[in-house]
């Protein structure tokens, strides 16, 4: 990796947000702004100001933590830390060669105008700037293959030069796409859901059902993960009792019945918390056919009649790729460890269940609040 040494400002660029309306563009440019703000101010980092130039987000600092603590707001493409310099060629050069000055080998340099202000091209800039550095530093150029890119953002009066570009996670702010309840056990797959949908822009609030005290404390650790990506937002976990309960179904027979009696439980009352607390949809880790658990017939009789979406943006993931994306966010390590059989599954689960034969049984076990929201459908 190159580091920009004594870098005065960072800039941030954002790809998404650019595709929207003017109207709408403009108020998720501010709370990308109002949340990068929240989280330098939580973690600590020195800056002086976070303003908008353009089509980019300028940061004004020179505290090198600003590089690990930008990566955690979504909405962010891509970042360089970088050197700030009047939009004028001998500025330009100046920099870029204190820039090329720390590298060897060949090197290129690439030059956009994101406003068109400038007098020369981006071409004649890069060449200009380019042939200073070949001829002070006896440098190559290789514009395809070059051990050095060096890039220059030019916007309004103002240059930006580095040699760094770190890529973010992308998606939208948090924030501007309304609450949901993310249903968060100890395992691999329900907090990468959670993730994905927070880098969606929405705000999470993490939900729990308890049947363990293991369990509940592997969820407590997984927010303190997710929570550092939800800077903009409440995070605050809810924690359900669930298993007198599942208890109870299971002294009454329930047993291949059990993880349907469960899950129908969960999403019952998660629907009820939605609704108090005026959250939109409930997301889920499912993924098809990942466990006995989730058939399609399954996923049927757990929402059916339920007022709230699920969202479950696992659904059509494999395993690898969710085992990938829990390592990048950094949930893994703390689910292996707490992702332990759940002591009420059955030997055998009802993989395939169908409505008319769930009602029945839920009556038989006494949970027929679990049915309420169909009476009126
Ligand atoms: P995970 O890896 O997220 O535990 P899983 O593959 O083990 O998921 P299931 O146990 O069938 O699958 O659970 C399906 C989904 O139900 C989970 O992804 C999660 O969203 C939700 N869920 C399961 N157990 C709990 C729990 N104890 N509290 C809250 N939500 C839960
Ligand atoms: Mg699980």
């Amino acid at each position: 990796m190159r580091f920009v040494e004594n870098f005065n400002s960072l800039i941030v660029r954002y790809s998404e947000i650019g595709l929207k309306s003017s109207q709408v563009r403009r108020e998720m440019e501010k709370r990308l702004i109002k949340n990068l703000e929240k989280a330098y101010r939580s973690e600590g980092v020195n800056f002086i100001q976070v303003l908008k130039r353009a089509s980019r987000i300028v940061v004004y600092t020179s505290d090198p933590k600003v590089r690990e603590v930008t990566k955690l707001v979504f909405g962010v493409k891509s970042y360089s830390p970088t050197l700030e310099t009047e939009a004028d060629i001998e500025e330009l050069k100046k920099a870029s060669l204190s820039i090329a000055a720390k590298e060897r080998g060949s090197f290129a340099v690439r030059v956009r105008r994101i406003t068109k202000n400038f007098p020369l091209t981006s071409i004649e800039t890069a060449r200009l700037v380019g042939s200073v550095i070949k001829e002070q530093i006896g440098r190559p150029v290789d514009l395809t293959n070059p051990n050095q890119e060096i890039f220059i953002e030019l916007i309004g009066k103002k240059a930006y030069v580095t040699d760094e570009k770190i890529s973010g996670y992308g998606g939208l702010p948090v924030g501007t796409q309304g609450q949901v309840l993310a249903l968060i056990s100890s395992g691999i797959d329900s907090p990468v859901a959670a993730w994905l949908i927070m880098r969606r822009g929405a705000q999470v609030i993490p939900v729990h059902f308890k049947k363990t005290d293991e369990e509940e404390e592997g969820f407590m650790r997984l927010v303190s993960v997710l929570k550092k990506f939800s800077y903009g937002a409440n995070f605050k976990p809810i924690v359900v009792k669930h298993a007198t309960a599942l208890r109870k179904y299971l002294e009454r027979g329930a047993r291949e019945w059990i993880c349907l009696l469960c899950k129908r439980r969960m999403l019952v009352l998660a629907n009820k918390i939605a609704n108090q607390l005026g959250a939109s949809a409930i997301v889920t880790g499912d993924s098809l056919g990942q466990v006995a658990s989730q058939t399609l017939e399954n996923l049927e009789v757990e929402t059916h009649c339920l007022e709230k979406p699920v969202l479950r943006p696992l659904i059509g993931m494999d395993k690898d790729d969710i085992v990938k994306m829990a390592k990048k966010i950094g949930t893994y390590d703390i689910s292996i460890v707490y992702d332990v059989t759940c002591p009420f599954v059955p030997k055998k689960p009802k993989t395939k269940s169908r409505w008319d034969k769930f009602l029945k049984v839920a009556r038989r076990v006494g949970a027929d609040d679990l049915l309420d929201a169909c009476k009126g459908a």
